[in-house]
């Protein structure tokens, strides 16, 4: 079990994640979900160790992790997806994924084996030798979760990674999100489309001004008055 305990997270004066706290479960797909500015990326980057919080720890069971490093976080288990795909971009695709397989692999020779099995699931094979900058967006956002996986996250932090997919491409990246899921991960995810986090999430946490208004079942959320005013709308 994930938890985020009473996170704070400044930016000068501005409070980007106010004493937020939330809970990921292994076989859970825990969505995030809130206006543009609410904080659901700095709370993302506070958990994957790219922001140090200012309040509040992160923890997994007993153990703290807040304070280490992204890639110690990633030998951890925690890895996260950025919201703007970051792929090295004059490397290539297997070559992108090789650099994340050895977060967890030693020896060139396991990581290329684990990179091409990644490279398998994530369906990105055929394109492999190809400079990652060329990939068009879909692609590039499917080597995002690719080098995530590399990792062997036991905590996957899923930033906007269907944003700007077409019909198919939404498919089959929900399509890996379940499967991930029934292997046991521990998912969270942000997403603006209502319809498919709804379906998709087994919690769901509501996100205003950095602050958590709202937590339970997507039902439970989307019948919340509070969340309908500040988020839902009409
Ligand atoms: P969301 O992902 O929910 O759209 P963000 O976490 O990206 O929101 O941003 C939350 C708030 O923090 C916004 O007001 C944003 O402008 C601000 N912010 C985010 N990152 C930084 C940063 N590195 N420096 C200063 N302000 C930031
Ligand atoms: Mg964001």
């Amino acid at each position: 079990m994930f938890e985020v305990r009473d996170v704070t997270k400044r930016f000068g004066g501005l409070t980007a994640v106010s004493d937020a706290s939330l809970m990921v479960d292994s076989g859970e797909i825990v969505g995030v979900i809130g206006p543009n500015g609410a904080g659901k990326s700095t709370l993302f980057s506070v958990i994957a160790g790219v922001l140090r919080p200012d309040e509040g720890v992160v923890l997994d069971g007993e153990k703290v992790l807040t304070g280490l490093r992204p890639y110690r976080m990633a030998r951890a288990g925690v890895a996260r997806t950025f919201q703007t795909p970051r792929p090295f971009g004059a490397l290539t695709v297997r070559e992108n994924m090789v650099a994340a397989a050895h977060t967890v692999h030693r020896s060139t020779a396991d990581a290329h084996a684990w990179a091409a099995e990644c490279l398998e699931r994530i369906g990105l094979t055929e394109l492999a030798e190809v400079a990652a900058s060329t990939l068009p967006l879909g692609m590039r956002k499917r080597l995002e979760v690719g080098r995530a996986l590399a990792t062997k996250p036991r905590l996957l932090l899923l930033d906007e990674v269907l944003g700007g997919l077409n019909p198919n491409e939404i498919d089959t990246m929900v399509a890996l999100i379940r499967e991930l899921r029934q292997s046991g991960m521990a998912i969270c995810m942000v997403e603006h489309a209502m319809a498919i986090i709804m379906s998709l999430c087994d919690r769901i946490y509501v996100i205003d001004h950095g602050v958590v208004i709202s937590t339970g079942t997507p039902q439970e959320v989307s019948s919340d008055q509070q969340v309908i005013d500040a988020y839902l709308g009409g």
